[in-house]
């Protein structure tokens, strides 16, 4: 697998891809690593977690720099990223002590339950995120007494592998957290197949959400899906419009759009409508695209030249372009943030998740009409409300079909905080005060206190 520079098209490494053989050895190596790992103690599980974290942050610029090489990402976002999965690393060094159990009234006797690790988790990843997707998984899973067998996304592997050293470093148990590059249909397929993975985490497609799904149904096997979106982002006349403004273009175009989350429908109330596009192309024309190793870069490149084709697919010649931003030419795989104004409502602009810097602005007339909108999808991931009127704020915040809503504002991912889909956006959730549980089945254990030999 060839690993290619997005912004420069330069080769960064090259990559051996493993196949099926070389899954059932990873995993066989991670079943006999799995109880090595629960036979510590919590608080020695904790520390080693809490070492990782460390190992992380002293590795944070070679990890950002990393990832700016294999995903184009600019460097700010990249150490952020790097920042993430030490933060996750250390939130979740808090579980193994805290897996706690209930102790259920029974009549002659003790009733308890326990949060029992499953084995071995394998865990699918996309291109987009690759550091802090991973991590959302891993962590929780580890931190649950599981091991983990990762696999990267073809595009960007380098940074996972990267991190299963980083694991080693630290001192965790040889095997515990593997990662294992290759193809989706080869390595990914194997992992959703095979009988000794216990559980699979998948980001990605729902195309492809949807046929591991499938291949989990066929062993029983649980799965938790984070799957793609078509958020919108709400903006009411009473909002304060340039601040509503001046963030829209980061809640969609950042990381060049290739995100879930993006706020890629932008739902504005009818009367301010002309107004608001005013201020959002001179927000847009504001972002800065370019080189991504330069600090002050706000967005670089789309993550192949494929993906930049299947983007420019959806804005023909005809599209109802607004306005266009700037990018740079020559190599690399660049895109201009853009915006369209679709009126039919069937629209791919408006239904369909681009995963680039194409942005959609739609008019509304008032809050049940913008609840109709925003629901008008088969995703439901995240959102924005922008209002001043508090009310109205939580009446929408409930009434939009989405896992992840932000008020007056575009954030809605926090390690220490549920994250994930409604409808065809996902199944379960990740991140939060929950997520070690997503990694555990609950044992109901019953002890007779009845003395011996007077048993019913
Ligand atoms: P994808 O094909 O769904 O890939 C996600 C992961 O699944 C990759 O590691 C991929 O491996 C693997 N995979 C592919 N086929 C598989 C199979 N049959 N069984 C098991 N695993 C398999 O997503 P993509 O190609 O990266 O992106 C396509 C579109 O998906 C994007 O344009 C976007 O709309 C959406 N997407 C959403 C998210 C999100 O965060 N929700 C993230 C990424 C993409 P390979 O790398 O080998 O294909
Ligand atoms: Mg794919």
């Amino acid at each position: 697998m060839k690993v290619i520079n997005p912004a420069t098209e330069e080769l960064v490494a090259e990559v051996e891809p493993l196949d099926a053989e070389a899954v059932d050895a990873a995993v066989s190596r991670a079943r006999r690593a799995a109880p090595r790992w629960q036979a510590l103690s919590p608080g020695d599980r904790a520390r080693l977690l809490r070492r990782f974290a460390d190992v992380v942050d002293a590795a944070n610029e070679e990890l950002a720099t990393l990832e700016v090489r294999n995903s184009g990402h600019p460097i700010g976002n990249a150490r952020w990223e790097a920042g993430n999965v030490r933060d996750v690393l250390a939130y979740y060094s808090g579980a193994p002590e805290r897996l706690i159990g209930q102790q259920i009234p029974v009549a002659d006797g003790l009733d308890v339950t326990f949060h029992e690790p499953l084995g071995v988790v394998g865990a699918i990843v996309p291109w987009n995120f690759p550091m802090p997707i991973a991590s959302w998984a891993f962590g929780p899973a580890l931190a649950a007494g599981n091991a983990v067998v990762l696999k990267p996304a073809e595009l960007t592997p380098l940074t996972a592998l990267r991190l299963a050293e980083l694991a080693l470093e630290a001192g965790l148990p040889e095997d515990l957290f593997q990662v294992v590059p290759g193809k989706g249909s080869v390595v990914g397929q194997r992992l959703v197949e095979h009988p000794d993975v216990a559980k699979i985490v998948f980001t990605g497609s729902t195309e492809v959400g949807r046929s591991v799904m499938a291949g989990c149904a066929a062993r029983v096997k649980p799965v938790t899906l984070e799957l793609g979106g078509k958020s919108a982002n709400v903006v009411f006349a009473d909002a304060d419009l340039e601040a509503a403004a001046c963030a829209a273009p980061y809640g969609v175009f950042d990381n060049a759009g290739q995100d879930c989350c993006a706020r890629s429908r932008i739902l504005v109330e009818r009367a301010v409508y002309d107004r608001f596009l005013e201020l959002l192309r001179s927000a847009v024309a504001a972002v800065v695209v370019g080189d991504p190793t330069d600090e002050k870069t706000e967005m670089g490149p789309l993550i192949s030249a494929q993906h930049r084709e299947r983007v420019r697919s959806y804005v023909s010649e005809d599209a109802p372009v607004a306005f266009r931003g700037s990018a740079p030419d020559g190599a690399g795989f660049w895109y201009p943030p853009t915006i369209v104004t679709p009126s039919d409502p069937a629209d791919p602009l408006l239904r369909e998740e681009i995963f680039g810097p194409v942005v959609a602005v739609v008019p509304f007339d008032d809050e049940h009409d913008a609840i109709r909108i925003a629901n008008d999808s088969d995703f439901g991931l995240s959102g924005s409300i922008w209002t001043r009127d508090v009310g109205r704020a939580i009446r929408v915040s409930r009434g939009i079909e989405a896992g992840n809503l932000s008020v007056n504002s575009n954030s809605s991912v926090r390690y220490w905080t549920p994250f994930g889909g409604f409808k065809m956006s996902g199944l379960g959730r990740e991140l939060g005060p929950d997520a070690a549980l997503a990694f555990t089945e609950t044992k109901n254990v019953f002890i007779s206190t009845v003395p011996t030999g007077k048993e019913s």
